[in-house]
C-alpha cells in the first residue's frame, strides 16, 4: 500500500460568511492537488459539502482529503459521473440508472439496447480519459421546483422515478450530504464553462475531473432497476478509482488474485459442488469431493466438542408457527422466512435457525445446577430467504448447515464459557493457518430504543460478561455501535483473507433475554428456580460459507487431511499396475484416500493431471520400487523422496493426524 495516506484528520478551518471553502482551505497550506488534495469539507452538522460551498454565515469546517474514506467515496462517485457522461456520449440512447460508490469502487447502471462487451468498456475508458484530461469542473445546482426537475429530466425515465421519490430512496449520493433540496451536478468545460453533461445528484463531488488520477473499469453485469426482478434489466458497469497509480495497481492485483481463487470456479474445477437449474438457485449440490471436506470438518468439530463435553442432538427442519411466535421470529423476522407449508390446517415453516429447537430440547427435561453448563450441538440445516440477486456461490445460499451449539449455564459460569468459545475459534483458525482475524463487539445504539429490548440491567450484564470474556481472550477486537441483535450484544469473528477481502466467519452471543421468553431455568442449590444464560456459538460458521472461504484461503490446495484425494498412485508401465493396486490397497487400509492413474499417457502428463487436481501426495512406481517394495513420492513443493511403502504410509498418516499445513495453499 502507498505510504502517502494522511494519518490524521486535518484541523478545522474557519470560513467567513460568503467565502468559498476552496479559497479559505487553499490559504492554510493544505494540498489542493495530488493524493492528499482537499476535495470537500464536512460542516459542523456532519454534512459533506462541495469545496465550492459558500456558507451564509461564519462556520467551522473540516477539510476532507482525497485519500480519506469520505474522500475516496467522493472520488469514486465522481468517476461514476465521468463514466455515465462517457457512456451517453458514445451510446446516445443510453438511459441513466444510479451510480453510487461501493467498497473500493463504483458502478453506474444503464438502460442500453445490448449488454456491454469488453471492447465497449475499453472504448468507454478512452472516452473517460479524455473527459478527465479536459479538467471539467463539477457545479452544484438546485432545482427551483420538482416540476423544473421533471422538465429537465423528461428523457430520463429512471431519474424521473427518483424525482418522484424525492430523491431519498436509491438516489445517488456519495455520502450523507446536504439533503432536503433537489440538486443536479453539471460538468462544465474547463475553458468555456459550457455545460457538457448533468446528473441528478445530492453530491458532493470533486472540484475537477482532473483529480481522478487512477481508475479502471473492471466488468459489467446485468442488474435489475432498484434490485427488483419485476423491473427492467439494466447493464451495470463496475469500476475502481484510487488516489495513486500504485494503489490502483495493488488493488487490481488483489482482484486478479481473488479471481484466481474464486471458490465458484475452483469448486467446479475440483468437482466440489455444483448448482442445477432444475433444483433452483442458491441450493448447492455437494459432490463427493466437496462432501469429503464437509465430513472432515464436521468430524473435527464433533471430536473437539466431545472433549469439551458437548452432547449432540438432532432436531427437525420444519416447524409449526407456534415455536416462531414464541421465539419472536414471527412476526419480526417474517421476511427471512419462506412461505409456510400447510399440514392438516397447521402452518409449518422451514427453520431459519436452530436456536428455538435447542431451547425446546433444554426445556423438555428439568435441570439442576449440577447439570450446568449443559451444552448441545448439532450441525443443523436452516433455510433463509435471499433474493436471487444476492446469491453468490456457496458464500450466500438459500439453505445451509451450521456448526451450531448452545450452552446453557448459570450467570456465574457465563464468562468462562464464552471465553472457552473464543479459545475454540482461536484453536480452529490457527490449525487452518488463519492468523489474521479479530472480533467485532456489536453493541446496541442506546438512542434506537425501538430496535432492542428495554431491560437496561439485562443489557448491562450481557455486555459485561461479553466484554470480560473478550478482554481475557487476548484476541483483538473493535466495537460497533448499533449492530446488536434485538435480544443482546453480538460478537462476530472477522477473518482477513489473502485476497484482502474481509470475511465474517461466525456470530456468537451471550443471551439473557431468550431464556425469559422460553422459560428456561435450572434448579439451584438453594432450592430456587433460576433463569439460565444461553450462549450461541458457531465457530466454523456454516459448511457452505466456511468451505467457500477455505477454498479461497488454500486456492484449492487443501492440507492433506482435508484433500478429497490425498494420494495419486502412478505406475510407470502397465506391468506395474499390480504393484500400484497393492500400494493403493495398503493406503486405503490405512484410511488414506488414494487413487491409481490407470491411463496410458506419459508420466509428465499424469503428474501434471494430479497437480492440476491439487492432489498433495503423488506416488510414482517404477520397476525398482516394485522390486524393493518402496515408493517415490513427489510433494507439492516439488521435492521428491524415495522410501519404503510402510514409511510412506506412516508419514501420510501423520500428516493427516496432525492436520499438517505442509504444502497447503501451494499454488
Ligand atoms: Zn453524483
Ligand atoms: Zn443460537
Amino acid at each position: 500500500m502507498s505510504t502517502t495516506r494522511v494519518d490524521r484528520v486535518p484541523d478545522a478551518v474557519t470560513v467567513p460568511a460568503g467565502s468559498s471553502c476552496a479559497d479559505v482551505v487553499a490559504t492554510t497550506g493544505l494540498p489542493m492537488t495530488g493524493p492528499n488534495a482537499i476535495v470537500a469539507v464536512r460542516d459542523a452538522d456532519g454534512l459533506l459539502r462541495d469545496l465550492s460551498w459558500k456558507p451564509g454565515e461564519e462556520v467551522k469546517v473540516f477539510p476532507v482529503p482525497l485519500s480519506s474514506p469520505d474522500g475516496l467515496n467522493i472520488l469514486r462517485h465522481s468517476t461514476a459521473h465521468v463514466l455515465a457522461q462517457a457512456v451517453q456520449s458514445l451510446y446516445a440512447e443510453a438511459k441513466l440508472g444510479i451510480g453510487p460508490p461501493v467498497e473500493n469502487g463504483f458502478y453506474y447502471d444503464f438502460d442500453v439496447a445490448k449488454p456491454f462487451q469488453p471492447d465497449d468498456l475499453e472504448r468507454i475508458e478512452v472516452r473517460m480519459r479524455e473527459i478527465i484530461k479536459g479538467g471539467q469542473r463539477f457545479r452544484r445546482r438546485v432545482f427551483p421546483s420538482i416540476e423544473a426537475a421533471r422538465q429537465e429530466l423528461r428523457d430520463e425515465p429512471y431519474k424521473l422515478e427518483l424525482v418522484d421519490l424525492k430523491g431519498d430512496d436509491g438516489a445517488p449520493s456519495a455520502a450523507d450530504s446536504a439533503a432536503g433540496e433537489l440538486t443536479v451536478y453539471d460538468n462544465l468545460d474547463a475553458r468555456s464553462d459550457e455545460v457538457r453533461w448533468s446528473d441528478l445528484c445530492r453530491g458532493p463531488h470533486l472540484p475537477s475531473t482532473r483529480l481522478i488520477q487512477a481508475f479502471k473499469l473492471t466488468r459489467s453485469a446485468a442488474a435489475y432497476w432498484r434490485g427488483n426482478e419485476a423491473n427492467p434489466q439494466l447493464q451495470r458497469v463496475y469500476g475502481t478509482a484510487w488516489p495513486t497509480r500504485e494503489e490502483l495497481k495493488e488493488h487490481l492485483r488483489q482482484l486478479e488474485e481473488a479471481g484466481r481463487r474464486d471458490h465458484r470456479r475452483i469448486g467446479e474445477d475440483l468437482d466440489l459442488f455444483t448448482f442445477s437449474k432444475e433444483i433452483g438457485k442458491g441450493l448447492p449440490l455437494w459432490l463427493p469431493n466437496g462432501t469429503i471436506i464437509r465430513d472432515e470438518l464436521e468430524g473435527w468439530a464433533r471430536q473437539t466438542e466431545r472433549r469439551l463435553k458437548y452432547r449432540r442432538v438432532v432436531t427437525p427442519s420444519i416447524t409449526k408457527d407456534e415455536l416462531y411466535y414464541l421465539s419472536g421470529h414471527l412476526p419480526y423476522y417474517r421476511e427471512d422466512l419462506y412461505a409456510p407449508i400447510d399440514i392438516e390446517g397447521e402452518q409449518y415453516y422451514l427453520r431459519p435457525m436452530n436456536c428455538p429447537h435447542h431451547h425446546m430440547v433444554y426445556k423438555s427435561r428439568p435441570h439442576s445446577y449440577r447439570d450446568l453448563p449443559y451444552k448441545i450441538a448439532e450441525y443443523g440445516t436452516v433455510h433463509r430467504f435471499e433474493r436471487s440477486g444476492q446469491l453468490h456461490g456457496l458464500m450466500r445460499t438459500r439453505g445451509f448447515t451450521q456448526n451450531d451449539a448452545h450452552i446453557y449455564c448459570s450467570a456465574e459460569q457465563a464468562k468462562d464459557q464464552f471465553l472457552e468459545v473464543m479459545r475454540m475459534h482461536d484453536a480452529y483458525y490457527r490449525a487452518l493457518g488463519i492468523s489474521d482475524f479479530y472480533m467485532v463487539l456489536a453493541l446496541r445504539d442506546p438512542r434506537n430504543t425501538a430496535k432492542y429490548h428495554d431491560d437496561e440491567e439485562m443489557w448491562r450484564l450481557a455486555e459485561q460478561i461479553t466484554r470480560d470474556a473478550m478482554d481475557e481472550s487476548n484476541i483483538p477486537y473493535v466495537e460497533e455501535i448499533g449492530g446488536a441483535a434485538h435480544y443482546g450484544p453480538k460478537v462476530d469473528f472477522m477473518i482477513r483473507a489473502v485476497t484482502g477481502k474481509e470475511f465474517a466467519a461466525s456470530t456468537n452471543q451471550v443471551d439473557l433475554y431468550t431464556p425469559q421468553r422460553f422459560g428456561l431455568t435450572y434448579h439451584d442449590s438453594d432450592g430456587g428456580e433460576k433463569p439460565v444464560v444461553v450462549i450461541h456459538r458457531a465457530p466454523l460458521g456454516s459448511h457452505e460459507r466456511f468451505v467457500a472461504y477455505l477454498v479461497e484461503h488454500f486456492g484449492g490446495a487443501f492440507p492433506v487431511w482435508l484433500a478429497p484425494e490425498q494420494v495419486r498412485v502412478i505406475p510407470l508401465a502397465s506391468e506395474l499396475r499390480e504393484y500400484a493396486d497393492e500400494v493403493c490397497d495398503v493406503l486405503l487400509g490405512a484410511d488414506l484416500r488414494a487413487e491409481v492413474d490407470r491411463g496410458d499417457s506419459r508420466l509428465s502428463a499424469k503428474v501434471r493431471a494430479a497437480v492440476t487436481r491439487k492432489v498433495p501426495l503423488i506416488v510414482v512406481l517404477g520397476r525398482k520400487e516394485a522390486e524393493n517394495r518402496t515408493v517415490s513420492v513427489r510433494y507439492r513443493s516439488g521435492e521428491e523422496r524415495s522410501m519404503p511403502l510402510e514409511a510412506f504410509v506412516a508419514q501420510a498418516t501423520e500428516l493427516v493426524r496432525s492436520k499438517s499445513l505442509e504444502g497447503a495453499g501451494h499454488q
